[in-house]
This record gives C-alpha cells, sequence and structure tokens, in this order.
C-alpha cells in the first residue's frame, strides 16, 4: 500500500489539470482497501482511475484512493459461453486486447478506450455499437457506508446510456469496485453495423476479434486524440435527446444526423450541433474544440487551467441553446 500526502494528480489525470490532494492512497488488494481507517482520512474521499474522464477544478481538499487490483482469471470450463473474473485496476484495454488474442468475442469494439476495469462499469462505457454493460455479469464492490464486500447483478447496476448505479446521487462515491465478472463467447458475433467499421475491414467479414479491434483502433486514431500527446477527457458532452417534435424544428427537413430511440425520442449528435455552430477549433486560452472531433475538447497547449476549459463549456453549452434550444450536459466529471 502506498500513502502519500499532498500529492500531485498531474499524472493521474489525462486533462493534465496540475492540481494536487491532501491525501493519496493506493491499495494492491481487497484487504489493504478493507483494513483502512476511513475515519481518520481527508475527507471527502475519491476514488478514481486512470482519470481519463475526470476534470479537476481545483486541489482536492481529502482523500483519493486508486486500486492496484491487477488479475485477469478466466472460469473456462469449455462451454461456449467464458465467464473472466477481471481486477478493478486492470487498464480496461488490456482486459480487451488479451481476450481478443485469446479469440473471445465480446469486448473487441471497446478497444483503446483510456482507464480501468473499474471505472468502466462504474459509467457503461460505450463505442462502435457496444456497451459495456452488454458483456457485464456481476460487479463486486467494497461499501464504503456499510464497510463491507457486496456484489451486484449486472440488472441490480441500472445500466443505461454512459450511467449506472453507481453513479446515481443517493450512491455516488459509497461503492468502489474491486472486480468484475464479465460474460466472453467462443462463438463469433462480430458488431460490425456501426458505421465505418466493415470499410476499415476492407468489406470482409472479420474471422476473430483480433480483427475487429484492429479496425476499431484504425477508427480511432483517425479521429480521437492520443492521451499521451494531447490532454483531454474523451467526449466532453453527452448526445442529447430531444422529442421528435423538437427534432422537426431543429431539422424540418429531416437531414440532421439523428437516431430514433425505442421510446420514439431522438437522439442527436452534439458533435454535429457544436460543428454546425461553427466551434471547431474554437479556443478559450489553451484550451480548444478538437479539429477532428468537436465533441472533445483539448488542453491544446498543455497548460490549459481548468478556468480556460471551463470558459469553453460555457461558450458551447451557451452557443448550442441559443442555436438550437437544447442545453448540452457534460459527460465529464467535474471535481
Ligand atoms: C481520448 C479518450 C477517449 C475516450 N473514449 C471513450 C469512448 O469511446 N467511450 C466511453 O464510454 N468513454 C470514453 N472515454 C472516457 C473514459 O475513458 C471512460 O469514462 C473511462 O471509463 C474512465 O476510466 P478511468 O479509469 O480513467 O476513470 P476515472 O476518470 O478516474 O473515473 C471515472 C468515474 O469512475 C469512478 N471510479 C473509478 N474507479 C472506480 C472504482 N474502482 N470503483 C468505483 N468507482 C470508480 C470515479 O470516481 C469516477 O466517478 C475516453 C476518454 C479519453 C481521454
Amino acid at each position: 500500500m502506498r500513502i502519500k500526502l499532498k500529492y500531485d494528480l498531474s499524472s493521474q489525470n489525462t486533462f493534465r489539470m496540475k492540481v494536487s490532494c491532501e491525501c493519496f492512497v493506493e491499495y494492491e488488494n481487497v484487504k489493504e482497501l478493507e483494513g483502512l481507517n476511513f475515519d481518520k482520512l481527508p475527507r471527502p474521499i475519491l476514488h478514481i482511475g486512470e482519470g481519463s474522464n475526470l476534470l479537476f477544478t481545483k486541489d482536492f481538499p481529502g482523500t483519493v484512493l486508486h486500486s492496484n487490483i491487477e488479475f485477469i482469471k478466466y472460469v473456462d470450463v469449455g462451454f461456449d459461453e467464458v465467464p473472466v473474473m477481471v481486477g478493478a485496476g486492470v487498464n480496461f484495454d488490456n482486459f480487451v486486447e488479451e481476450t481478443c488474442r485469446h479469440g473471445l468475442w465480446g469486448a473487441e469494439n471497446l478497444s483503446m478506450i483510456p482507464g480501468e476495469v473499474g471505472a468502466a462499469v462504474v459509467q457503461n462505457i460505450g463505442a462502435y455499437g457496444v456497451e459495456v454493460k452488454d458483456i457485464v455479469s456481476g460487479v463486486v464492490c467494497f461499501d464504503l457506508k456499510e464497510k463491507k464486500r457486496v456484489k451486484f447483478t449486472a440488472q441490480e447496476c441500472h445500466y443505461g446510456y454512459r450511467s449506472s448505479m453507481f453513479k446515481e446521487e443517493a450512491n455516488k462515491g459509497r461503492y468502489v469496485v474491486t472486480s468484475v465478472l464479465f460474460r466472453l463467447s467462443r462463438v463469433p458475433a462480430p458488431k460490425t453495423g456501426y458505421k465505418g467499421i466493415m470499410e476499415a475491414l476492407g468489406g470482409n467479414e472479420p474471422s476473430n476479434p483480433m480483427e475487429v479491434r484492429e479496425a476499431v483502433m484504425k477508427l480511432r486514431r483517425a479521429k480521437l486524440p492520443d492521451p499521451l500527446e494531447v490532454g483531454s477527457a474523451g467526449s466532453f458532452f453527452k448526445n442529447p435527446v430531444v422529442s421528435s417534435e423538437q427534432f422537426a424544428s431543429i431539422s424540418p427537413d429531416g437531414s440532421a444526423p439523428h437516431y430514433v430511440l425505442e421510446d420514439g425520442r431522438v437522439k442527436i449528435p452534439a458533435a454535429w450541433m457544436i460543428e454546425s455552430c461553427g466551434l471547431k477549433g474554437e479556443r478559450e486560452g489553451g484550451a480548444q474544440v478538437y479539429e477532428k472531433q468537436p465533441l472533445v475538447i483539448v488542453n491544446a497547449s498543455g497548460n490549459a487551467s481548468a478556468e480556460d476549459i471551463l470558459s469553453l463549456e460555457r461558450k458551447i453549452i451557451d452557443t448550442v441553446k441559443s442555436r438550437f434550444g437544447v442545453e448540452l450536459h457534460p459527460e465529464v466529471e467535474h471535481i
């Protein structure tokens, strides 16, 4: 276990905000986590992964927890379905790469998403037509309120678009994910319907999950910033969902990109709205709307302050609201 006071968090968040926390605790296993004297730790308590969905707006006055629980265990008894138990501190893409290498289907479309396994099931990460909920069987947690281990089925996690029971107001910060049970398959089940995947595959049906992974990585490299090169937290805003009437007023001829949900409401790509407002490449101090994907705000100068990012966020929200009458909401968590 590693405990540090006045710890610099610059390398613990992909936006590269230069902030620190009062106390930083990195634990190696569940026993160490359970053994912590939480009453003595500075409050509040925040559990982080790789900080790839966080915007630290100031120094954090409490304790930041981080998991080093790293294992991948196959519960393979020869059936088509292969349960895989994974520690919450495993880098999500390492898990995807390894399972693809073993020829297991299910996680390949989620290739190259930054972050750790614990956060992935809190966020319900998604990309290229797949969400992590599609492959989760159960989540094992430590309950910080009752100080005991608890398990949740995927159904009990109440998954929705980038949301879960763990993010509900009443549960926020209560459960520390310690491991996740995934359900993968030996049976080929390529999901290649999402725009661009078949082209990236050269028009050929994939014969193994690694081929899909490589196609997804090719697409992602072309439009998303590499966190090692430029700071960001990926998509800054959620795609708004509006009524069919509101969509008709936004796009009377229906030509705007959109996706009709089962309940008849319409999801509109926030990137299209931002670009239509002429905000691609827009700057505030060191922060910029990413040229290749306007849903992303980047720390273009490497020295952007949280104020730069917040004022660019405000400008985008206000401009989109006055042009389309739709309020964008951030996907990135502000701390
Ligand atoms: C370049 C880039 C591309 C991205 N692309 C995508 C994408 O395609 N799809 C997508 O969905 N997201 C994407 N993201 C967002 C991000 O990668 C995901 O939200 C990811 O799951 C965050 O993981 P993390 O480990 O960095 O978590 P953090 O950002 O550190 O934390 C996220 C949340 O999870 C909580 N948390 C972290 N670990 C635990 C734990 N063990 N137990 C309980 N709670 C925990 C935190 O408190 C916080 O609420 C992208 C980000 C970047 C920078």
